[in-house]
């Protein structure tokens, strides 16, 4: 600063104790936003594009005020026509500024787009009146002008005004769509605003001005880390599941194709696994060797899963570089061997409008071994939308409660006795029938039911049929000795399962000794322990257990034989097995002795011919089930083999 007659020193000190820090800092944070923005993954939402504005404007009113203040230090009167003109351009910015923060508020909170209309229009005729009135009064001498002798003179509130009336409206827009925002967010934006008006309060008390833009520079930062920051898994350079569908919703409606790479890592498959650090490098290496597409992205959507995205466009090389990939992928497999299941697929409108990848992906991992590569195909596609179809039905099952619900069928295979040489007992089956597929089997709903937790309920229907069933039987005079009714491992997580039981039975009418439940092994022993309380209960009140699919895994002795079981199933395999080979014939054979004399019956499932018949004859068998005697039929079909009465 110099001194020149005292003329400049009127201009600087008498109108406002200007420093340029402020507006410089405001660049420099305007220039790191900057770079942020340019080597972090970035939500493309709707706002991005206002909140782009704003940082590069604010960038320029900063500039401007700078520009402006070095004029009124020089104080030459042959600028004072710049002074004017950067003095209105700075405050057109900075009115401009008030309205694209509304506008931003306005644009990510989703608010109705008249109304949203409505609030841009009345705020830019709010913002040209003021306009043209300060050019008015300052035309006439009136407002801002500078004297010959360089004294500033400036009785106008207009501006003033103008801010106060900004906030107003700012404020009640925030207060409209604070419904439509996560509170939290919400408290973000409220403390930083306050913040900047404080900031603005407290250098109009020191008749200051230099920390105008930094008030604007506040609320950037927060939409910044609010909502467009998606940090990183600074260990893996793998953006969050949220951001992958951001993508996945820009890229539907700008009608960019993708394709898609998904790994599960199945060791790493579950809530809250961590990767170990080798694995950590690796996917780290891999990012940032290989994953540079313009504007796609490697993405974590779950624990131990991962999703690579590739816009077609701007990367021409796509497929070179995936077959690069999948080499190197299976070159690091070799020394990591962690199982794993690779997806390829491109992007299809359906799935991409209803943002549905993770869930197409984990459908077709579901038919996949370890430690293979699947290519979506049409195929496929037709699965996944049945599964959903499935799902759809599922849901509306659940919801309905139903427990005669039509679209639930009990099939029942006859078993027959060797002691009293009769079909005196059944296994319950379920299927579904659905108006757009007809039948569908257990093997295709009963995963997508226990995923969903709509197992539940249709163990119940099952139940509530397979009862009604059993009463109508013994009316008829059939002999009914009991139906078994398969039971899911999350069946016995249920509350209420007891209570539901003994409701059912007693609203048919029928004995607890006419029914029984097949269960299979549980691995786990927070499993065992729920399992060994509810089969008690049940026990005691008279329902017999069948412990389902012996043989297949791993087998527990010690808690099969503390657990309540009535009646083994040695597994369809286990026939084969015999078939196949003396050894595990006698092998199977001692086992099933050995259950005999501990007092179970021994069932086998799986007997298709003669020669298994008389295998399982020999093998200590009581129960005999398998196709050679029949395949499953509708329940009222078992009248076909049950004996009557007399
Ligand atoms: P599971 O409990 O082992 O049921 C026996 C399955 O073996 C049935 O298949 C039956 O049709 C089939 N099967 C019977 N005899 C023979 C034979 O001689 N040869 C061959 N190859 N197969 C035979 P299904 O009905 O498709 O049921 C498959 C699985 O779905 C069942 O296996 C069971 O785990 C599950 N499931 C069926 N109904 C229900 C249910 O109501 N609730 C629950 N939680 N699971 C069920
Ligand atoms: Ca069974
Ligand atoms: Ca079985």
């Amino acid at each position: 600063m110099h001194y020149d007659g005292g003329r400049e020193n009127l201009l600087f000190q008498g109108f406002d104790n200007y420093s340029f820090v402020g507006d410089v800092a405001v660049i420099a944070i305007c220039v790191v936003v900057g770079i942020l923005l340019t080597t972090s993954y970035i939500s493309r939402i709707k706002s991005l594009w206002i909140f782009l504005t704003i940082t590069l404007e604010l960038m320029v009113t900063a500039g401007v005020n700078i520009g402006y203040h070095a004029l009124l230090i020089n104080g030459d009167p042959s600028t004072f026509g710049w002074i004017y003109a950067l003095r209105l351009i700075y405050n057109v910015l900075i009115f401009n500024l008030l309205f694209l923060f509304i506008l931003y508020f306005a644009v990510a909170s989703n608010m109705d787009h008249r109304k949203a209309k409505a609030v841009a229009i009345v705020s830019c005729l709010l913002f040209t009146g003021f306009m043209g009135f300060d050019v008015i009064q300052t035309v006439m001498g009136e407002g801002f002008h500078i004297t010959a002798e360089g004294v500033i003179i400036n009785k106008s509130y207009i501006y003033l005004i103008g801010y106060g009336l900004f906030m107003l409206i700012l404020s009640a827009l925030m207060s409209h769509v604070r419904q439509l925002l996560y509170k939290r967010v919400m408290y973000g934006f409220y403390g930083t605003i306050l913040v900047s008006l404080i900031l603005c309060f407290g250098q109009m008390l020191f008749r200051q001005s230099s920390l105008t833009t930094m008030a604007f520079v506040l609320p950037v930062i927060a939409m910044l880390y609010i909502m467009h920051s998606s940090p990183y898994d600074v260990t893996l350079g793998a953006v969050d599941r949220r951001s992958f569908e951001n993508l996945v919703h820009t890229l539907y409606e700008k009608k960019i194709p993708f394709v898609f790479l998904s790994l599960v890592l199945l060791d790493y498959n579950a809530e809250g696994l961590e990767y170990s650090e080798e694995m950590k490098m690796t996917i780290r290496t891999f990012s940032e060797e290989y994953f540079h597409f313009r504007g796609g992205g490697l993405f974590q959507v779950g624990s131990g899963r991962l999703i690579l995205v590739i816009p077609k466009r701007n990367n021409v090389n796509y497929e070179k570089q995936i077959v690069r990939i999948v080499d190197a992928f299976k070159d690091r497999y070799e020394v990591l061997r962690s199982p794993y299941k690779f997806v390829i697929g491109e992007s299809i409108d359906e799935v991409s409008r209803k943002n549905e990848y993770v869930s197409l992906v984990k459908n077709i991992e579901r038919g996949m071994e370890d430690n293979t590569f699947c290519h979506i195909g049409p195929e496929e596609i037709r699965r996944f939308k049945r599964d959903e179809y499935i799902l759809q039905e599922l849901t509306d099952i659940y919801e309905k409660q139903d427990l005669n619900d039509p679209r639930v069928l009990t099939f029942c295979q006859p078993v027959y006795n060797l002691r009293t040489g009769t079909f005196d007992t059944a296994e319950a089956l379920m299927r579904l029938n659905l108006e757009r597929t007809g039948m569908v089997f257990p093997d295709e709903f009963i995963p997508i039911a226990e995923e969903n937790g709509y197992i539940h309920i249709l163990t119940m229907i099952i139940l509530n049929k397979t009862c009604r069933a059993i009463r109508v039987l013994t009316d008829e005079g059939y002999q009914v000795d009991r139906i078994s009714v398969n039971m899911s491992a999350l069946d016995l997580k249920d509350e209420d399962l007891c209570s539901m039981v003994e409701q059912i039975l007693n609203a048919e009418h029928v004995s607890s000794s006419k029914i029984a439940l097949e269960l299979t092994e549980s691995s786990s022993e927070a499993d065992y322990q729920v399992m060994k309380e509810k089969l008690e209960l049940l026990h005691s009140k008279g329902i017999q257990f069948y412990l389902d699919d012996f043989g297949v895994g791993y087998s527990n002795m010690e808690r099969i034989m503390k657990l309540p079981f009535d009646i083994i199933k040695f597994d369809r395999s286990l026939v084969i097995a015999c078939a196949a080979d003396e050894r595990s014939e006698q092998i199977v054979g001692n086992m099933a002795t050995m259950f005999k004399n501990m007092g179970y019956a021994v069932l086998y499932e799986g007997v298709e011919s003669d020669e298994d018949e008389q295998r399982c004859r020999e093998m200590s068998a009581t129960y005999l089930q398998g196709y050679k005697y029949s395949q499953p039929v509708p329940i009222e079909e078992l009248r076909d083999y049950l004996a009557t009465a007399g």
